[in-house]
């Protein structure tokens, strides 16, 4: 694992301008096991002056051979899975079976998506019925030189320029590479700021894109503090769209700076997504207990999409709760290089600290800690210094409540029961939030019913997780603006202009 990373700009790996680092820590051991640049003004106006040379020549490749380089990079990401695995597994905490089930495979997939994509893109044409200019007319409104006629309308797309990408901890190398894929393969340049939390698997990425192929200057990443690195790529005017996924409170920030300029913006913001369990469920067999830990507690709760407000209906919430209990706490929690560890570390000592603090929050709000709530015990000696905390679950907390509002971002759920459907759509959806939600059921169309009336971007029933690259992702209220994925990164990524040809 490279402990030492570098900046990407026009192909060649550098060091910070400054040559200030910042330190990069472990979070399963609490000890620094590298640096990386604390770059600022001066690198990201290099990255991006890299990335407006290599615009024209890259914008005017044929998707073809854009393609190829974009499976290039997934065939190398696959070769090197097993590094990528541990490097994110190291950087985060998280389980190695997750790096290398999830992230790293999709990180894969979704340079192989947007390569298919621009190969095959979907073309928007209309045709309009309307009079026309007669040949050889006047055309003088009210005239009698106008003949029926019609105009056939073709969207055509062109590459924006240089982009912005940003994006955080949770999901490294997945989340930043679901953006510079669709973001290459229709022709823009981008410069990127991955979290600094967790910066390796975008290093590695960097050295595989250059093995790849990809011209200098076509991707540029830039490492470094959101405020001294992210905020000026924000604001540089030569940027002419940005796609952030990350906090609520970052995305307003990056809003307020980026709507002066008119610059595109993508925002992927946070969640507080509900898990609604109907009573038709047999509670006997532990499906729906068990997905609904899944999606609580994979990746330690620290993935937006976790449903960490679970709503029971309330005939069969005790023997759902007490079930859903049990799973929770026999979870293994572990040393993330541990093959059998199904919940790691928390990213950091900061994050960790926060989530605690909600779990006083939740005892000094009346709620009851039914599990977890604190370390785990029996952590192997490397990890006695890493930031662990045991899966928590907590009833008694009214929807009002602050831990039943905030994202918390951690493996802290809490349980709340309901009446019936009409109650368990407006306990859900009494958030300010509004990326996704799960419902299970026995009864799939009573189930879509409910999830049909959920204010969410990604409603799942009787599924979690289940992601197809074609479809729009994204969340409405604060869990952002606009959508990712298939045609809508496409439509992000490009400008239209309609060409109207009358008389086609
Ligand atoms: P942050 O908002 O703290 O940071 C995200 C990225 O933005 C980081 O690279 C960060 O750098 C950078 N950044 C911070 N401040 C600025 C700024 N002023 N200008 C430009 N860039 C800046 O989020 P986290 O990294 O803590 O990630 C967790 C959050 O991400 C959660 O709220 C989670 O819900 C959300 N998320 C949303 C997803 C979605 O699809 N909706 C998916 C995954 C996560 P630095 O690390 O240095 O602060």
């Amino acid at each position: 694992m490279p402990s030492h990373v570098l900046n990407l700009i026009e192909g060649r790996l550098v060091p910070g301008s400054s040559g200030h680092t910042l330190d990069n820590t472990d979070p399963a051991t609490g000890h620094v096991i590298g640096t990386l640049p604390a770059s600022g003004g001066a690198d990201v106006d290099a990255a991006v002056a890299a990335a407006s040379r290599a615009f024209p020549a890259w914008s005017t490749t044929s998707a073809g051979e854009r393609a190829s380089i974009l499976r290039r990079i997934a065939d190398l990401i696959e070769r090197d899975l097993e590094p990528l695995a541990r490097a994110e597994s190291i950087d985060t905490g998280k389980p190695i079976t997750l790096a290398r089930t999830m992230d790293i495979p999709r990180a894969a997939a979704n340079f192989r998506f947007f390569a298919d994509a621009c190969e095959n893109p979907r073309v928007e044409t209309y045709r309009t019925d309307a009079p026309m200019p007669a040949p050889g007319g006047s055309g003088a409104p009210g005239g009698g030189s106008m003949v029926p006629g019609t105009a056939l309308n073709t969207v055509l797309r062109r590459p924006l320029g240089v982009v912005a990408l940003i994006s955080p901890w949770n999901l490294p190398l997945y989340l930043l590479s679901w953006k510079i894929a669709p973001a290459l393969a229709w022709g823009n340049t981008c410069v990127c700021k991955p979290s600094e939390l967790t910066p390796t698997t975008a290093f590695m990425l960097s050295k595989l894109s250059v093995e790849a192929g990809l011209p200098p200057g076509v991707l540029n990443i830039v490492h470094g503090l959101g405020a001294e690195a992210g905020a000026p790529l924000v604001a540089h005017p030569g940027v002419k769209a940005v796609s952030f996924t990350g906090g609520t409170a970052t995305g307003a920030a990056i809003a307020a700076s980026a709507a002066p300029m008119f610059k595109k913006l993508s925002l992927e913001l946070g969640g507080k997504n509900a898990t609604i369990v109907l009573d038709d469920v047999d509670v006997d067999v532990p499906w729906a207990a068990a997905q609904a830990v899944r999606a609580g507690f994979s990746n330690q709760g620290q993935i937006c999409l976790c449903g960490s407000r679970v709503f029971v209906q309330r005939r069969v919430y005790d023997a759902f709760v007490q079930k859903f209990v049990n799973k929770a706490e026999a979870l293994r929690c572990g040393d993330p290089l541990d093959e059998s560890t199904q919940q790691g570390a928390l990213v950091s000592a900061a994050h960790h600290a926060k989530v605690l603090s909600y779990v006083d929050l939740a005892r000094a709000e009346g709620g009851r800690i039914l599990c977890g709530g604190e370390r785990p015990k029996n952590l192997p000696g490397r990890c006695s210094g890493g930031f662990f905390l045991r899966p928590t679950v907590i009833e008694g907390l009214a929807a009002t409540c602050r831990t039943q509002r905030e994202e918390i971002f951690g493996p802290v759920v809490t349980v709340t029961p309901f009446d019936d459907d009409d109650d368990a759509v407006r306990l859900a959806n009494d958030s300010p939030y509004g990326l996704s939600a799960s419902v299970w059921s026995a009864d799939t169309r009573r189930a879509q019913r409910v999830a049909e009336r959920l204010e969410v971007g990604t409603a799942w029933v009787n599924c979690w997780l289940l992601r197809d690259l074609r479809v729009p992702f994204g969340g409405m209220k604060n869990s952002g603006v606009g959508r990712e994925g298939g045609d809508e990164a496409m439509r992000f990524f490009t400008e239209a202009t309609t060409l109207c040809v009358g008389g086609a």
